[in-house]
């Protein structure tokens, strides 16, 4: 049987950035096979493997790819962590969960000599989104699932995640030399008046968040410009709240070309929605019951970030999203200890025991 640590320091040194996940999915599928699952890859690239001869009745779920800096990956063990050389991530998040899946599928085959009824579920691009979105759902047999991809001390559980919509504001105006701005019609104006007027921070309400990330504006110090576009994105776990702000940014936008030459176009993508679990659902009381058995009382949490939990949630699926134990991800001063990924391997392994 693998260990945990060499079967983690095997994922995390194979390259698997967001959209270049072919390698680690190559790998995977591989192992699949070997131990006696049934594999199928969508379009672009997630995996599902279903065991052979036994109908699965719950889902594992874990994303394949990492964040930036990702590539090249030289994971260093000291006494009590695993964390990478600083000049890269460490790919922890998910993979202290994949290795975790793979080395409890394991033991449960050696120890009951036969796959648990487990369906493993891996996908791409959860970083950037636009990865389980598409995925051809009706090859998931089981409703119910678990995912490891909350990075906090072991024994947590989203009840909440929000909602997520990025936006994008274009003013278009008439670009002119500096010298003759009657000319010109110029875009940046009404822009600077939308951003003094649009709320950014945290909302009254507290659940809900409005941020501006990018600003970009004209062509030279001595052109008017004739084009200005700010990007942004607000994420709430109120839906109402959520909508309510959607629309406030929209005429606000636009409003501010009143009385100017200026268009302003408005575009939403990069939609997720958000879900909130019931304290009293029967699958989140049925894992609080198997935590408890491993001597983990859990706490519940509201999440400000998001997961593949909210896609499968908002198609008719039951994820819950658990804590994984990896401390500062998405930087490279991210690690793991060694006894969090033993915790995790032995948590997943009860679990796949008790299906
Ligand atoms: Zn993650």
């Amino acid at each position: 049987m693998t260990s945990i640590v060499d079967q983690f320091i095997e994922l995390v040194t194979i390259d698997s950035p967001s959209g270049k996940e072919e390698h680690i999915a190559e790998y995977l599928k591989k192992w699949l096979i070997n131990h006696d699952f049934s594999v199928k890859q969508d379009g672009l690239g997630s995996i599902i493997a279903c065991p052979n001869h036994i109908k699965p009745t719950q889902i594992l779920c874990a994303h394949m790819d990492t964040v930036e800096p990702g590539c090249g990956i030289k994971p260093v063990i000291t006494k009590t962590h695993i964390q990478s050389d600083g000049t890269t991530i460490l790919g922890a998040d998910n993979k202290a969960a994949l290795a975790a899946i793979l080395c409890a599928v394991e033991k449960h085959i050696a120890t009951y000599h036969h796959n648990p009824a487990v369906e493993l579920l891996f996908t791409v691009k959860e970083e950037t989104g636009g990865g389980v979105n598409n995925f051809p759902f009706d090859w998931i047999l089981s409703k119910n699932g678990l995912i490891f991809d909350y990075a906090a001390p072991i024994g947590k559980i989203i009840l909440d995640a929000p909602f997520i919509t990025n936006f994008s504001v274009t003013y278009t105006g008439k670009s002119a030399h500096a010298s003759k701005p009657e000319e010109g019609i110029n875009a940046l104006i009404p822009a600077i008046k939308f951003l003094q007027q649009l709320p950014v921070g945290k909302m009254d309400s507290g659940d809900t968040t409005i941020n501006i990330g990018l600003v970009e504006s004209g062509s030279g110090i001595n052109v008017v410009p004739e084009q200005t576009t700010i990007c942004g994105e607000v994420r709430s776990q109120n839906q109402e709240i959520y909508q309510k702000y959607i629309e406030k940014i929209k005429i606000m936008a636009k409003t501010v070309t009143h009385n100017t030459h200026v268009h302003c176009s408005v575009n939403l993508d990069g939609y997720c929605p958000g879900y909130s679990i019931s304290p009293t659902d029967s699958f989140l009381k049925k894992t609080v019951r198997r935590l408890k058995r491993f001597n983990i009382t859990p706490t519940f949490e509201a999440s400000t970030s998001v997961s593949d939990a909210n896609i499968l949630n908002a198609n008719g699926f039951k994820m819950i999203n658990m804590s994984d134990g990896v401390e500062n991800p998405h930087t490279l001063n991210e690690k793991i200890s060694l006894s969090n990924l033993d915790k995790l391997t032995s948590m997943i392994y009860i679990f796949l025991a008790e299906i």
